[in-house]
């Protein structure tokens, strides 16, 4: 097993014992990052390939995310909504114009926004879709992940997200995911409110649908007077090669909700994006928020934004992305264990060829971070692969991909550290 010695046990263990045990972290305790860089409390250094969970696009504490929060916390951090700020309008300005909605709701956590965007839909539904009181229905797909609150769960199709936590919320329907025909049932329901759905499924292992899907379920949505409800916590802001994932087929959302990536993992932030004709059906006192919208969020996540544009972060994945997945097949057809590579942009990844039951996935990311590369498994058998999308901006690590990464995958699996690969 990884060695860990003193002080990182103690940290583990002190995480165990007074922490709630809903988490099962790699047995790695860090301390401080940089770009696509982390190091542990023994100041070992680790390629960051999770980038929490694609949080930190734009490279760990990135120098000109971290000012805008240093200076906007010397100035102001928190009024709540009670009163207006300097930083909340021009903020909603530039997020709006950024991605071509009529107005934001801010917000600080991904599944709060996803909250705020089932609201608004029913409330659209009722208002100006004309359906009867307390009857919309809202359509999910399976596999879908926006969260752990109980909206949330009450979607979700992961008995280990559902098991003990009933009674649910109703009002849902779900159907498979990348089945227009499918959605083309659904949607003759005529109490139908919205249809929401991540663009590219991230937890559920990086499941990419068909070319044509999003374009088809635009047009059924947009035929049946349905919302299109798109959750890009996790596909948005540049990391699929895009700026957000949607753009892959040209198609806008009515409903676009943002997290993760939009404060470049600095500052919780999220956000709800509308037009007015679904924005402005909330009306003073019927939704908010203590911290959404607070000053330092609003700094920060335009900072983030910025440096998404400047750095041309959404080209640098699509390129970085192809690279990645080229040299991964070749390591695919070499590799009896590695079942496929799929993704898009810096979002992928490797379906291991074993029982998702097993450990080897687990066991192969323990070697990856013995050798230095930081990655967790999902779903058991499938490892996702999310750098910071920065991977080639700095010096050395204008090689990684070439590289180091295969290096690293075909190291621990041709040669494991003693006992991992069971
Ligand atoms: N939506 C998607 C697609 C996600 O991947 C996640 C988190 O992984 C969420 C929503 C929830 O975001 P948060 O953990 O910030 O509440």
């Amino acid at each position: 097993m990884l060695t860990i010695e003193t002080p990182a046990q103690l940290f583990i263990d002190q995480e165990h014992r007074y922490g709630a045990h809903n988490y099962h972290p790699l047995p790695v305790v860090l301390q401080r990052g940089q770009g696509v860089h982390v190091w542990d409390v023994t100041g070992k250094r680790y390629f960051d390939f999770l980038s929490a969970y694609s949080a930190v696009n734009q490279g760990h504490c990135h120098p000109r995310i971290v000012q805008a929060l240093v200076d906007q916390a010397k100035e102001l951090t928190l009024t709540s909504r009670a009163f207006y700020n300097d930083q909340l309008g021009p903020y909603e300005e530039y997020v709006t114009s950024y991605f071509g909605y009529d107005k934001v709701l801010p917000a600080n956590s991904g599944v709060e926004a996803g909250e705020a965007a089932v609201k608004l839909c029913r409330r659209w539904g009722y208002d100006v879709k004309g359906i009867p009181k307390n009857q919309a229905k809202i359509i999910f797909v399976e596999g879908n992940f926006w969260g752990r609150t109980l909206a949330a769960i009450s979607s979700s199709t992961d008995p280990s997200s559902r098991i003990g936590f009933g009674p649910f919320m109703t009002g849902y329907e779900i159907i498979p995911y990348n089945d227009l025909n499918a959605l083309d049932e659904a949607l003759k329901d005529p109490d139908v409110a919205g249809f929401m759905f991540e663009p590219i499924q991230g937890e559920a292992g990086v499941v990419v649908p068909d070319p044509g899907y999003l374009r088809g379920v635009r047009d059924r949505c947009t035929r049946a007077n349905v919302l299109m409800i798109a959750d890009e916590v996790q596909t948005g802001i540049a990391r699929t090669g895009m700026r957000l994932a949607c753009d892959h087929e040209d198609v806008k959302p009515d409903i676009l909700i943002l997290g993760k990536a939009l404060s470049g993992g600095v500052f919780p932030v999220s956000a709800v994006l509308a037009d007015d004709e679904v924005m402005l059906t909330i009306k003073p006192g019927e939704h908010g928020s203590t911290f959404g919208g607070n000053p330092l969020a609003c700094a920060v996540a335009r900072a983030a934004l910025e440096v998404v544009v400047e750095e041309d972060l959404a080209n640098k994945a699509q390129q970085m992305g192809q690279l990645f997945r080229e040299r991964m097949n070749t390591l695919v057809a070499t590799h009896p264990l590695l079942g496929l590579v799929r993704g898009k942009g810096l979002l992928n990844a490797i379906v291991i060829n074993d029982d998702p039951d097993s450990q080897t996935a687990w066991n192969i990311c323990l070697a990856l971070a013995e050798n230095g590369l930081l990655a967790k498994p999902t779903h058991g058998n499938i490892i996702r692969f999310a750098p910071p999308l920065v991977i080639r901006g700095r010096g050395n690590d204008r090689m990684l991909l070439d590289h180091r990464i295969d290096n690293f995958l075909f190291f621990c699996l041709i040669m494991p550290p003693p006992g991992l690969l069971v």
